[in-house]
């Protein structure tokens, strides 16, 4: 299995949403989904013949677009000795930078996270992502059931995200019969009941886990004896009783108790995203509520451990959407670093035109850099063999670690 890398993921996620809604003027917005095997002269001269068939377009601005975008992208290719690992992903195309009658080529090149296997190239009026979309999508699901005599709850563990499907409750009444009732028959309307239940529960596992979305593993838990004899029983489909991979004791059915057999399942479960990230957060929270531990959080604080050289691993909340500008004053050089969220940009750059340059008094600026706070601490991270994690902001997990601030580090050891 390939490692998951979380810092690729969110590429992908953010490309995703700048790109999702753009559109182009005509049919002239070039999609080119590359194969890790494909020669990259064999892409170039299929470029070259598109660009031979775009010279009909009967439309300047239309045909200027498409060759422009044709040439750019290929110069850009050129910069390859061969694809990456996983392949690679070029968008380009007349866009408008602010408003309609500014379109000006851009260009979106990115590595996939996993390998993309088909060579596609399109142009069209907008961009063809689905390909793209698909590399979040591969993760393996784990079917999760938790089982007693009174409820059962299915849930689906993809990646990141664990959804509960439903809740079953069998109208079981307790162990201890009423006056009257003699013990045998008690025993085995009992025994009819909980057969008819584990019935009901093996079919409703069966539509949520087999078919279009099937499951490969699958975890079964619950408190008491109820789930071992569900399971040794065979009530389920043979699919779904071969792919079980543990059946696990757990002090909570239902809902709570999906959630309780995902974290105790944590070493059978080691390549699930969720679970992994669950881990990270609680050693983050582990080391940030000891004296002397080795957490920090706050932007400004991780900054300060990559700027020692103490960072081992940096965790940033897929929530924070931060950016990293960076303005330059035109008169004197001088620069100044701002942090904010992407929609808070254009306010940001209209704050520091009234704000007096510290060297010289000048309020000209230019911005000189801009760019995602993840790309940012990646790049300075890699610099001295920190690693980054982007974790969902969703997840239980994900929300206590909001809480600290959406940004920490986790230290190789505390400077002084
Ligand atoms: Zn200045």
């Amino acid at each position: 299995m390939v490692k998951w890398d979380s810092v690729a993921m969110h590429r992908v996620r953010r490309l995703l949403a700048e790109l999702g809604s753009k559109q182009g003027r005509g049919t002239e917005l070039i999609s080119l989904y590359i194969p890790p095997k494909k020669p990259l002269y064999d892409v170039i001269n299929n470029l070259r013949e598109e660009a031979g068939t775009a010279s009909n377009i009967k439309s300047d601005t239309t045909r200027n677009h498409v060759l422009d975008a044709l040439t750019r992208v290929t110069q850009r290719l050129k910069l390859y000795k061969a694809p990456p690992e996983t392949g690679l992903v070029v968008f380009c195309g007349a866009l408008p930078v602010a408003g309609p009658n500014t379109e000006t080529i851009q260009i979106f090149e990115i590595v996939p996270p996993r390998v993309i296997n088909t060579y596609l190239y399109r142009c069209d009026d907008h961009f063809h992502l689905d390909l793209l979309k698909d590399t979040l999508r591969e993760e393996e699901a784990v079917g999760i059931m938790s089982i007693d005599t009174a409820e059962a709850a299915l849930g689906r563990l993809v990646g990141d995200n664990l959804q509960v499907i439903e809740v079953l409750t069998s109208g079981i009444a307790g162990k201890h019969r009423q006056g009257g009732q003699s013990a045998r028959r008690f025993e085995r309307l009992r025994e009819n009941e909980v057969n008819g239940f584990f019935t009901r529960v093996a079919d409703h596992a069966a539509r949520a886990f087999i078919g279009e979305s099937a499951v490969k593993k699958l975890v079964i838990g619950g408190p008491g004896p109820t789930k071992d004899d569900f399971y040794k029983g065979n009530y389920m489909d043979y699919r779904l009783q071969n792919a079980v991979l543990s059946v696990i004791d757990t002090s909570y059915t239902g809902e709570e108790g999906i959630r309780e057999i995902v974290q105790k399942a944590t070493p059978i479960l080691q390549d699930v995203r969720l679970v992994q990230e669950d881990a990270l957060v609680d050693k983050f929270i582990g080391e940030a509520s000891k004296d002397y531990g080795l957490a920090v959080y706050g932007l400004n604080n991780v900054i300060e451990t990559v700027n020692n050289n103490s960072a081992g691993t940096i965790i940033i909340s897929e929530d924070l959407d931060l950016w990293r500008l960076v303005f330059r004053c035109k008169k004197c050089q001088n620069t100044r670093e701002r942090f904010g969220k992407k929609t808070d940009i254009y306010a940001l750059k209209a704050e520091q035109a009234d704000i007096a340059c510290a060297a010289c008094g000048s309020k000209d600026w230019e911005l000189q850099e801009q760019q995602d706070l993840v790309d940012y601490m990646f790049d300075r991270a890699s610099t001295i063999g920190a690693e980054v994690e982007v974790i969902s902001g969703k997840t239980e997990h994900g929300q206590m670690f909001n809480s600290f601030g959406g940004i920490g580090a986790i230290l190789r050891y505390r400077a002084r």
